[in-house]
């Protein structure tokens, strides 16, 4: 049996600078400060992708299919 693990969010990956700017773009608080990175909360994720158009590193990847 092969096991298929959905996901529905988006993920940040080690590109990612903390700067910030992403956080106040999500408009349902899907990402909180982290200590590394911000955390994604998966389920307030509506892939609305907006955070992705004003990560400056490119860090923000689109949920895989
Ligand atoms: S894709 Fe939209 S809802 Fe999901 S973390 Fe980015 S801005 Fe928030
Ligand atoms: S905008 Fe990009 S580089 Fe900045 S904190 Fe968000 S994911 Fe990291």
């Amino acid at each position: 049996m092969i096991a298929l693990v959905a996901t529905s969010a988006v993920s940040i990956n080690d590109r990612c600078t903390a700067c910030g700017a992403c956080l106040p773009t999500c408009p349902t608080r899907a990402l909180l400060p982290g200590p590394l990175r911000p955390i994604v909360v998966a389920d307030r994720c509506t892939e609305c992708l907006e955070c992705i158009e004003v990560c400056p590193r490119d860090a923000i990847e689109e949920p895989r299919r």
